[in-house]
């Protein structure tokens, strides 16, 4: 492993992170993505050294310098997380992290949709969590991206040339979303929201059938999991950390009448099987002892 390289590479996704805090937060406010980012407490521009991902709000101790106001967890978590995804995105596509030197056109071309989809994915994620909406422009253009990778391989990224998916493969999507449909339609909107289908419609095609299924189930064991601490969260008993935990997902009390942003377990669910190729159905085994 060069490391080196992998701190280049997530040095550079943190910096794509700190971009991405920018676009959730600018997104349907009118504001323009471009322009120096400012306190949001008193309009203090930020300084050139203030905006350097995580080191930035280490050094700040997490406030404002002027107004000595909170900033939020958000933008380091997210500053991190992006970095270690391009990390991982990448040591999935080159094996050892050592250089780009040896991909061929193809495995490149892969990389660049993956890594792009993942922007994609921690946007909605982060904007779901806030706002309780998945923007369509950008599930729609992580839906377009995913179809394209299926014609770039399986998920381990270890592509030389342009293939041909199974049919099941190129159904997928449809049919993994068709039962968030079903479920959209049955509840009125209720139970789940529309985005989450479209989102369903892209992870089918961006992990294929047997590791979309997979994603999918464990994005919902996640979501009940997380659910339900949510619920117990409202009681005296839990730690404070616990108690403050309904806030992150934009809500106040939790009931069971409480909208929970379901996106983010889903895109959990897809990361986790992306990396470490689980296959909770056993699906895969099946269909290569099928004759
Ligand atoms: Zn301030």
């Amino acid at each position: 492993m060069n490391y080196f390289f992998a701190l280049f590479i997530f040095v550079f996704g943190s910096i794509i992170g700190s971009f991405l805090n920018v676009v959730v937060l600018r997104h349907n406010t009118g504001k323009t993505i471009g322009g120096r980012s400012q306190c949001f407490s008193c309009g203090k521009q930020l300084h050139w050294y203030e905006l350097f991902p995580v080191f930035s709000f280490a050094f700040l101790m997490g406030k404002c310098s002027k107004c000595k106001s909170k900033i939020s967890w958000q933008y380091p978590l997210v500053e991190v997380i992006t970095g270690t995804v391009f990390l991982l995105t990448i040591a999935n596509a080159t094996g050892p992290i050592e250089t780009f030197v040896g991909l061929t056109p193809e495995a490149f071309a892969s990389l660049f949709i993956r890594l792009i989809s993942f922007c994609f994915l921690i946007a909605i994620s982060v904007y779901d969590m806030k706002h309780k909406i998945i923007p369509d422009e950008w599930v729609y253009s992580f839906v377009g991206l995913s179809f394209v990778s299926l014609f770039f391989g399986p998920i381990n990224g270890a592509v030389s040339s342009v293939i041909m998916p199974s049919v099941l493969d190129l159904f997928s999507g449809i049919i993994l979303a068709a039962p968030f449909v079903l479920l959209w339609i049955i509840s009125g909107g209720k139970w789940i929201g529309f985005g989450d289908a479209k989102l369903a419609l892209g992870i089918g095609w961006f992990l294929g059938m047997v590791y979309g299924l997979s994603a999918i189930i464990i994005g919902f064991w996640i979501g009940a999991v997380i659910s339900l601490i949510l619920l117990g969260a409202g009681k005296t008993a839990c730690s404070k950390a616990i108690r403050s935990l309904p806030a992150y997902f934009g809500l106040k009390h939790v009931s069971m009448k409480s909208e929970i942003p379901f996106a983010p377990f889903l895109i959990l669910g897809l990361v986790l099987v992306y990396f470490f190729k689980w296959d909770v159905t056993g699906l895969g085994t099946l269909l290569a002892i099928m004759p």
